[in-house]
């Protein structure tokens, strides 16, 4: 993904517009309930060890670039691992032509919950990597492909064991699909000149899929897009398009996170503008959607240093972070299901 420039005074104006409408009074109350700093620890399901160890196996197969070999395990070992759950897996091979060209073959996952329900909720990450470090401070290695640990495999294995759960868990009025897209970090590299609009280079496999959703009218009450959850020191700042499309569930799932004890993750701030898949489902489809992305306005390059280089490996993971996103999205769905049944 890659950092959008919106002027400084427009983000104010939105996050001033976004606490004052509707979400005023929720914001009032979550405030309330989490006064102090006093906060219970809740027994969840989710596992941070589960997660960890699929972070693992992807980052073993190697990186993840469309047209390799590890691209083609990974993706055997993703589908295989959402099979062996109840939930109803489909796949959706697709040809993407690349900025330089370069014609990906590449494959969506969509694992369905309950397909027959019409109330839903969407969750969904990349599960490809970048094919170059543009960011690394070493010259001689950017044209090399990255790990990826972060950037990639970390929603992707959050939401292999958030499938887990979902399919033991007996939801009453919600279904929910776990989308994992490929070929969304091919996108125009940094200092490269591209004659187009640069933001449609990003997350070909999503855009493809807002075009051909895998069930006709696709249509979710909300979604939620998991990208670089895994990282130590990570930070979520509230996301410009999020708040700007889906305020409401920014305000749920960040109020959820306090409630948890994750305030030092989930910063109740406005962060940046990012162009990443939910840009595309927000924009084709007219779903709802919230990024949770490790970014912070006040760093240099707003993600982590990690961004893009090979830093982004194994020893920049910590299980605490994919727990503390783990469980508060599991969080989330428990509590709209239950919303739901009222
Ligand atoms: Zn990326």
């Amino acid at each position: 993904m890659q950092r959008i420039k919106v002027t400084l005074s427009l983000l104010l104006l939105l996050s001033l517009t976004a606490f004052s409408c509707e979400s005023k009074q929720e914001q009032k109350k979550d405030n309330e309930q989490t006064a102090g700093t006093q906060t219970v620890a809740v027994e969840s399901p989710f596992s941070s060890e589960n997660a960890y160890e699929h972070l693992q196996k992807q980052v073993d197969f190697g990186p993840r670039v469309p047209n390799t070999d590890s691209h083609a395990a990974c993706l055997q070992y993703l589908y295989e691992t959402l099979a062996a759950t109840e939930l109803e897996v489909q796949r959706q091979p697709m040809e993407l032509t690349a900025y330089d060209g370069t014609v990906l073959r590449a494959t969506n996952l969509i694992a369905s919950y309950k397909l027959e329900r019409t109330s839903r909720v969407m969750l969904f990450a990349h599960w490809d990597t970048r094919p170059m470090a543009d960011h690394d401070s070493d010259p001689a290695l950017r044209d090399k492909p990255i790990d990826g640990a972060d950037d990639g495999a970390s929603g992707t294995a959050v939401l292999l064991e958030l499938a887990r759960i979902i399919a033991g868990a007996d939801l009453k009025n919600i279904g929910v699909d776990i989308l994992l897209f490929d070929a969304e970090d091919y996108g125009v590299p940094e200092g490269v000149a591209y004659n187009g609009r640069t933001e449609t280079t990003w997350a070909l496999g999503t855009q493809y899929w807002t075009k051909q959703t895998h069930v006709e009218d696709y249509k979710a009450d909300f979604g939620i897009l998991l990208d670089m959850v895994g990282a130590k020191e990570a930070t979520f700042y509230r996301e410009y398009f999020s708040v700007n499309a889906a305020s409401r569930y920014v305000n749920k799932i960040w109020a959820t996170a306090r409630s948890m004890g994750h305030s030092k993750y989930f910063i109740n701030e406005m962060g940046g503008a990012i162009t990443d898949d939910h840009y595309f489902v927000i924009e084709n489809l007219r779903i709802p959607c919230v990024n949770i992305v490790n970014y912070n306005p006040s760093r240099t390059k707003g993600f982590g240093d990690y961004w893009h280089t090979h830093q982004d490996n194994m020893d920049n993971i910590s299980k605490e972070t994919l727990q503390a996103v783990g469980e508060t999205v599991w969080k989330v769905l428990l509590d709209y299901d239950a919303e739901q049944g009222k």
